[in-house]
């Protein structure tokens, strides 16, 4: 029996891919035979990430991409296919949170969460959307957050761009099922990495580790199996998913 999860073939886009969760799924998707396109707001990062792709016997390409330029999307995934071929999966990473308190929030910050996480994760898959279902059919994955689902404090504009997201895919899931492009979602809880690191190593972070029926962070290796699952065809019947790997913490 064939493999469902191999991307042998495959061409995979990673937004953000240049440390935590989005430099994790490029190194999984590569491991599983993907060739895959890295990118970025600065590309040095991306090029030892390339290299170390390459080194292990993979493909990948970088390319410096800022998602609050829209102008700039659809140049850098024509940069991408030039270097490896049509792009059948966009995992849709980039993203950034400004911890501030509802009272404390500036029109800046809001802009630049919703520009990143919102915006900018919409016209990065419509870019990619309009050119795989000119190709016939495609598969997006959008990175949300369980704070599409659960609130907490000091994160307002986050939980708003996520919520959103959570809903842009299932918008882009119903109008795109006949153009055979999947759109589905991860749905992280609580993943150690730079974003988090600061309320991870703090007081409220430790009271929220023991508040996860888990009782631990998650760390970006527990994400390789809801992606593999979500990029490759052992998803071919899922579109509009929502996939929370959490520790449980949505239950809590
Ligand atoms: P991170 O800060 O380590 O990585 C974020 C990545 O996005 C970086 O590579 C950064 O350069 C890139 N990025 C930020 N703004 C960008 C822009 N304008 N254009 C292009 N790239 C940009 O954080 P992470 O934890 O790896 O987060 C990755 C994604 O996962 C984010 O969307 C985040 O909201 C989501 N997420 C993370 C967690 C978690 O607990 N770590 C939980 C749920 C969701």
């Amino acid at each position: 029996m064939s493999d469902p999860f191999d991307l042998s073939g495959k061409v995979a886009l990673v937004t953000g891919a240049s440390q935590g969760l989005g430099r994790r799924f490029a190194e999984t998707l590569a491991a599983h035979g993907a060739a895959v396109g890295l990118a970025a707001r600065q590309t040095d990062k991306l090029e030892d990430l390339r290299r170390a792709i390459e080194a292990a016997g993979g493909r990948a390409a970088s390319t410096a991409l800022d998602v609050t330029d829209t102008a700039a999307i659809d140049p850098a995934l024509a940069r991408i296919e030039d270097a490896l071929g049509p792009i059948d999966v966009l995992i849709n990473n980039a993203g950034i949170a400004v911890a501030r308190g509802v009272l404390e929030q500036t029109e800046a910050d809001w802009d630049r969460v919703l520009d990143t996480n919102l915006k900018g994760a919409f016209f990065t898959a419509q870019a990619a959307a309009r050119r795989m279902a000119a190709r016939g059919g495609g598969n997006i994955v959008n990175i949300a957050s369980l704070i599409a689902f659960k609130v907490v404090g000091h994160i307002a504009p986050y939980a708003a761009s996520k919520g959103g997201l959570a809903q842009i895919t299932r918008a882009m899931a119903l109008e795109l099922a006949r153009s055979n492009v999947r759109v589905n979602a991860l749905a992280p809880g609580y993943i150690a990495t730079e974003i988090n690191r600061d309320f991870v190593a703090s007081e409220a972070g430790e009271r929220m580790r023991r508040q996860i029926p888990q009782r631990r962070f998650g760390t970006p290796e527990d994400l390789d199996g809801a992606l593999l699952l979500l990029a490759s065809d052992a998803s071919r019947y899922m579109t509009g998913s929502i996939i929370v790997i959490d520790g449980g913490l949505l239950l809590a």
